[in-house]
């Protein structure tokens, strides 16, 4: 069978962890898919911004970073509304120019860390005007690819959106909320997840982590 995989090039303008949340009202789980590289650059025989996905041992192994160069190949993704991504299953990964510059945060551009680090971060919803603005290239910054299950007793009434998260320092002065997530549940009730959730899933944290 021919590959479907399209060959691409690009500046890397963000390396974020790509995770896809699973709601059930108030309840919520991640599934840690690996990395997403946005990047600026050229896929097949189209020059565009493009997001594609890598998994964590190929992040390990290359340290993608903010500003590198980078080539590879990858495959349209099947179900957009189950990951962050535009392209996944890639091989033939490349670092072809390291990038020099190290800014001064915030936003972090340096390598991100494992994502067991997110993991214990935990992390506080991130308005998404302020995500696109002045987030996008941070490594604590995260799209997710949401799906909520509606109805527990009914699972296959689904529905699919993103939501935008911040998995950083609670001292960073580009942070904002945004307003309180609405998640829909059976009979037409609605879940509103307060700030105290956020409190909550960074309690163990300090200002400065
Ligand atoms: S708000 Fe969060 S994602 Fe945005 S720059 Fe600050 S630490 Fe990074």
């Amino acid at each position: 069978m021919a590959s479907n995989k399209l060959s691409w090039h690009g500046t890397v303008i963000a390396v974020q962890p790509r995770i896809r949340l699973t709601r059930s009202f108030d309840q919520r789980y991640h599934t840690y898919l690996g990395y997403t590289l946005h990047l600026q650059g050229e896929i097949g025989d189209e020059e565009r911004g493009f997001l594609v996905g890598i998994s964590e041992a190929a992040q390990t192994k290359h340290q993608f970073r903010v500003g590198d160069t980078v080539s590879g190949q990858s495959a349209p993704v099947t179900n957009p509304q189950m990951d962050p991504v535009d392209y996944y299953k890639t091989n033939s990964l490349r670092l072809i120019e390291q990038a020099a510059r190290e800014d001064k945060p915030p936003p972090w551009h340096g390598v991100p860390p494992e994502l067991q680090v997110y993991r214990w971060h935990g992390h506080r919803r991130l308005n998404a005007q302020t995500y696109a603005a002045k987030c996008g290239g941070c490594i604590w910054g995260c799209r997710m690819a949401v799906e909520i299950i509606v109805d527990q007793w009914n699972p296959q009434q689904k529905r699919y959106r993103a939501e935008t998260f911040c998995y950083g320092p609670k001292f960073c002065s580009l942070y904002k909320a945004g307003p309180v997530r609405k998640v829909p549940g059976r009979k037409g009730m609605v879940w509103e997840e307060e700030d105290w959730v956020d409190e909550d899933a960074t309690a163990h944290r300090t200002m400065d982590e």
